[in-house]
């Protein structure tokens, strides 16, 4: 892709950044739509997010994603939100129309579509445990209620965020149970009763996070194991984990893959091309299996 005077430009604001492969895939993907549009990764202290999103509106960007740490505080900055960042209050993907900002949340509908390309799953029976309770965990929790979740079980280090989910699931999906508990209250039997388990933290993204320490013993085949985390290698621990015993699992992906072609959609207006992107995600890995 050559960029020139007319190029058009998206970023993905987050700190850290240069871990996504969401550059790469979306590059690929407008590449092969035939547009002049360049995507860039835009490393944002936490500090410095207004700035950014006001110089995103200054040099006319066509929008952006945005990646953690600063999808919920974002959603602040924002000068319309679609009923998708309404609910989470969490933006992932910020449109500019003529110089007005618009957030959405595109990772929900990704999630619940990675998942269907693994395992067809009846959410009203199913007992949900997930792990974190930042932006993602608020967009896979409203998808799940969505689809009919009927019980999601919040496992989160600090309280406040785990109860303020907790009040917004409550205020949107009053028939849906929730519960909350700490990390350390997370036994062999509350594994065995939770069938999906979803993790929303970025435990398993670097060495210095180590993968959550799940009982795994209990886990097994009746589990459906998700880690939105990705790693460009392969599989993170805990997914391995979880295959070891039996579970289906789904990495971080999948989602990637659907929550990245609902963007472009946005942006464009136009189909994007699904194949495109995961055979883009697909070379990087087998390059980094080719390193000594
Ligand atoms: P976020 O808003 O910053 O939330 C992070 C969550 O993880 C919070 O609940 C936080 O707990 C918890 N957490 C952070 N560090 C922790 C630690 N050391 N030990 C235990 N809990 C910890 O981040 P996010 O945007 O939700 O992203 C979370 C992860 O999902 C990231 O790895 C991100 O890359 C991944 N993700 C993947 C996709 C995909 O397409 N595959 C999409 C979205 C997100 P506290 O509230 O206690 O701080």
């Amino acid at each position: 892709m050559a960029i020139d005077g007319s190029t058009e430009m998206i970023g993905i604001l987050g700190d850290p950044v240069s871990h996504s492969l969401s550059p790469l895939m979306q590059n690929a993907a407008f590449d092969a739509m035939g547009l002049n549009i360049a995507y860039v990764p835009l490393r944002v202290d936490a500090d410095d997010l207004q700035a950014a999103v006001i110089g995103l509106r200054a040099m006319n960007f066509l929008g952006a994603n945005v990646t953690i740490p600063h999808k919920i505080k974002v959603a602040a900055y924002m000068d319309d939100l679609d009923e998708s960042a309404l609910v989470t209050q969490a933006v992932n993907t910020i449109v500019n129309k003529e110089g007005s900002l618009k957030g959405y949340n595109t990772d929900g509908d990704g999630f619940i579509k990675a998942l269907a390309e693994i395992k067809t799953i009846d959410f009203s029976s199913t007992r949900v445990l997930l792990l974190g309770a930042g932006g993602a965990a608020r967009s896979v929790s409203v998808a799940l209620a969505k689809e009919g979740a009927s019980l999601i079980t919040i496992v989160n280090r600090s309280p406040e965020r785990a109860l303020e989910l907790i009040s917004i699931l409550e205020q949107f999906f009053p028939s849906l149970d929730t519960r909350m508990i700490t990390p350390d209250d997370v036994d062999n039997g509350v594994v065995e009763e939770h069938k999906l388990i979803v993790n929303a933290t970025p435990l398993g993204m670097k060495a210095n996070l180590k993968a959550h320490q799940l009982p795994v013993d209990k886990l097994s085949k009746s589990h459906v194991v998700c880690d939105l985390v990705y790693v460009k290698s392969g599989m993170t621990s805990f997914e391995a984990q979880a295959r070891k015993k039996g579970a289906a699992t789904m990495g971080g992906l999948g989602m990637l893959i659907h929550q990245g072609a609902a963007a472009i959609h946005l942006w464009t207006g136009k189909k994007p091309p699904l194949e495109i992107m995961r055979q883009a995600i697909e070379s990087q890995r087998s390059n980094i299996a080719k390193e000594p």
